[in-house]
C-alpha cells in the first residue's frame, strides 16, 4: 500500500505524449519555492479554504474528535486532535475542507491508469510517477512501476534524485524515462534552499547516465529567481552535465508564484515565499546560455 494525493489525466508537460500522472505523497527535500506543498508530508492531511467557508458550523458539530471550533467567519482546526478522518469534508456543502492524500494499492493505481491506454497508444505517451518524491515510498513505487512494465505501459519517473543507491538497479529495470531535477551544482547553495546537499543527487544522475544511457534521462532545471536563475548557476549545472557525459535536451522550468493559496489551505501560509518574477527576456537569455553550452534547451512547465 502507498499514499497518493492525486491522479491527473491528459498531462502534456510530464514526459512524451499524453500522460496520466500519479502524485505520490512525501518528499525528503523542503525547497523554499515548492509549488506543491501538499506533496511534502508523507501522511494524509486536511486542507481548509477559508474563502469558501460560510461559517454554518456543520463541520464543528460533525467532528467526532472536537478538533474544530468556530472562530471569526470560519473554523479553526486543532491538528493535535484531528485524526484526518475526512468527515468534515463530507458534511461541508461549501467544499471548504479537503482531505489530501489517501491509501491505495499498486493494483488499484494501475487498474485506474490503464483505462487511459488508448491515449497512450495514440500519442506515444504513458504514465508519469511524480509527487512529492516517489522514491520515498520505495516498495509501493517499485510495485507500481513493475505492474506498469508488465502491462507494457511507458513509465516515467519525476525525481529529485535524492534516494539510496541500493534502489538504482530496480529503478533502471522498471523505469523507461527519468525526468531528473538538477537544481544547483553548488552543494552549500543547494542545502540552504532545499534542506539537503546535492552529492547523492549528482552521483545518482551520473550513475543513470552510465547504466541506462542518456536517452532514458532528461535533466530538468527549475529556474528560481534568487536561487539559480542566473548565468553562473546555470553554467555550473551545464558544466556538471558535460562532466557526467550527458548528451541530450535540458528542460528549463520557469518558476511561477502561484502556490500561495496552497500553503494557506494547509494552514502553512507563513511558509510561502514569493521568489520573484522571470521576464520573457530573462527566460530567452537562459535558453541561449544553455544552447551556448552545447545542449538543446526546452522550456517546460
Ligand atoms: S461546514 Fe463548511 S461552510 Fe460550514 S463551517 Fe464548516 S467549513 Fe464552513
Ligand atoms: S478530519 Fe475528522 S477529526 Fe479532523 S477535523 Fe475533520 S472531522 Fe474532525
Amino acid at each position: 500500500m502507498g499514499i497518493v494525493f492525486d491522479i491527473q489525466t491528459y498531462a502534456i508537460y510530464d514526459g512524451p505524449g499524453i500522460r496520466t500522472c500519479v502524485f505520490f505523497k512525501g518528499c525528503p527535500l523542503s525547497c523554499v519555492w515548492c509549488h506543491n506543498p501538499e506533496s511534502q508530508r508523507l501522511q494524509p492531511e486536511m486542507g481548509y479554504r477559508a474563502d469558501r467557508c460560510a461559517g454554518c458550523g456543520s463541520c464543528v458539530e460533525a467532528c467526532p474528535h472536537d478538533a474544530l471550533v468556530l472562530e471569526g467567519d470560519g473554523v479553526r482546526r486543532d491538528t493535535g486532535r484531528c485524526v484526518v478522518c475526512g468527515l468534515c469534508e463530507k458534511v461541508c456543502r461549501a467544499d471548504a475542507h479537503e482531505k489530501i492524500g489517501y491509501k491505495t494499492s499498486a493494483e488499484a493505481v494501475v487498474e485506474k491508469v490503464i483505462a487511459d491506454r488508448p491515449f497512450f497508444t495514440e500519442s506515444s505517451g504513458g504514465v508519469t510517477l511524480t509527487g512529492g518524491e516517489p522514491t520515498v515510498q520505495r516498495e509501493f513505487l517499485l510495485e507500481t512501476a513493475g505492474l506498469l512494465k508488465k502491462s507494457e505501459i511507458h513509465t516515467a519517473l519525476e525525481t529529485c534524485g535524492h534516494f539510496g543507491k541500493e534502489l538504482m538497479p530496480a529503478l533502471i529495470d522498471t523505469i523507461d524515462l527519468f525526468l531528473y531535477d538538477i537544481k544547483h551544482a553548488d552543494a552549500d547553495t543547494h542545502k540552504r534552499f532545499t534542506g539537503v546537499d546535492n552529492r547523492v543527487i549528482l552521483e545518482n544522475f551520473v550513475s543513470i547516465v552510465r547504466k541506462a544511457g542518456p536517452p532514458r534521462i532528461i535533466p530538468r532545471i527549475p529556474l528560481i529567481p534568487g536561487f539559480n536563475a542566473d548565468g553562473a548557476s546555470l553554467k555550473g549545472i551545464c558544466r556538471f552535465l558535460k562532466e557526467a557525459r550527458y548528451e541530450g535536451p535540458v528542460h528549463l522550468m520557469p518558476y511561477n508564484s502561484m502556490a500561495k493559496s496552497k500553503y494557506e489551505k494547509l494552514g502553512r501560509g507563513v511558509q510561502y515565499q514569493n521568489m520573484g518574477e522571470l521576464s520573457g527576456d530573462m527566460i530567452d537569455g537562459f535558453v541561449g546560455l544553455v544552447r551556448d553550452n552545447g545542449f538543446e534547451a526546452v522550456i517546460n512547465h
